[in-house]
């Protein structure tokens, strides 16, 4: 199989051509690992996802589903099969194994090797070719245990609420909104209110059977919590209802470890991403014989990696 970067990832194999995670219009088949906005696809492609990432990718556009694949599920195109993987970085988000006669390919996408409140951590998938992101693929990224990172999301939010303010957070609306009104859940007995963009994703998410209790901010119930201040507040935009407290802005990012995030009360390095030591791990247990790097730091990973005896280079999307 033969890996090409460019305008998105291309791999040939046998005579499939194969895009990963590419906004290009283009021929053959799309895998599309998740649905942030980065890795969407053209209009036009033919897409190979999730049901989950079909479900988010379908309430900001419309799309050409090819072929909606369960974690597990193998299908055939020609004589390629394809199979996703969870990679636990979102809702829905995979990796891809594709097997043909060239031989195999793992594509991981965003991924994040440690389980979460609400998703299991990505499994390293054996194949000879590896493609595997590297956002955090520098030796000063690693974080604390996520239960540490929780504990501390947790005492913030009790302290401010004692403190007559309303504690809130700017994030991801796919991905880190649902893992905060998780813990939220699992922790605190008081309501997760949501912006409007995460309503949406965080319910129709639902029909997949992540159930997640929140309130839209803007509803009656939910503005009346709001007023009343014991609550914790999910938005994708630093906008908030009028309310007699002050609300206090946590940001939730793993460059959290090592900036400081200007306009925020409070920053915590909750990463959708596995840190250097994740990334490094899946590396070594994939067993591959060929590892690219794409995105952050590819560069310095692929050095690392190089070191330690395996063959990886770094590569242009
Ligand atoms: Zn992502």
């Amino acid at each position: 199989m033969e890996v090409l970067g460019g305008r998105g990832l291309l791999v040939k194999a046998g005579n499939q051509r194969i895009w990963l995670d590419s906004k290009a219009e283009n021929d053959g088949i799309s895998l599309v690992s998740h649905a942030h906005s980065d890795h969407a696809p053209g209009r036009s492609n033919k897409i190979i996802t999730t049901p989950e990432t079909a479900c988010v990718l379908k309430l900001f556009g419309s799309h050409r589903f090819e072929k909606l694949i369960q974690y597990g599920e193998r299908v055939k195109f020609g004589d390629i099969r394809i199979s996703a993987y969870p990679s636990g970085h979102v809702i829905g988000s995979s990796q891809f194994l594709v097997e043909g006669d060239g031989g195999s390919l793992v594509y991981t996408g965003d991924i994040n090797t440690y389980d979460s409140v609400i998703l299991k951590g990505a499994k390293p998938l054996g194949s000879e070719t590896l493609i595997l992101e590297a956002t955090y693929g520098s030796p000063r990224y690693i974080f604390p245990a996520r239960e540490e990172i929780y504990a501390e999301i947790i005492r913030w939010i009790i302290e401010t609420i004692r403190e007559g303010e309303i504690p809130a957070f700017k994030v991801y609306a796919l991905g880190k909104a649902q893992e905060i009104i998780g813990l939220i859940n699992a922790y605190l007995k008081i309501p997760a209110l949501t912006s409007f963009t995460i309503d949406r994703i965080t319910e129709s998410l639902s029909q997949h059977g992540f159930k997640l209790d929140h309130l839209p901010v803007n509803s009656p119930e939910g503005l009346e919590a709001f007023r009343q201040g014991e609550c914790v507040y999910v938005s994708s935009k630093k906008y908030s209802p009028p309310s007699k407290h002050r609300i206090r802005w946590a940001a939730a990012t793993g460059w959290a470890l090592r900036y400081r995030l200007n306009g925020f009360d409070a920053a915590f390095p909750l990463s959708g991403h596995a840190d250097f030591s994740g990334l490094v791990r899946y590396a070594e247990e994939s067993g591959a014989e060929r590892i690219y790097l794409v995105y952050g730091f590819a560069e310095e990973l692929a050095r690392h990696l190089r070191r330690k005896g395996l063959r990886a280079e770094a590569i242009e999307r």
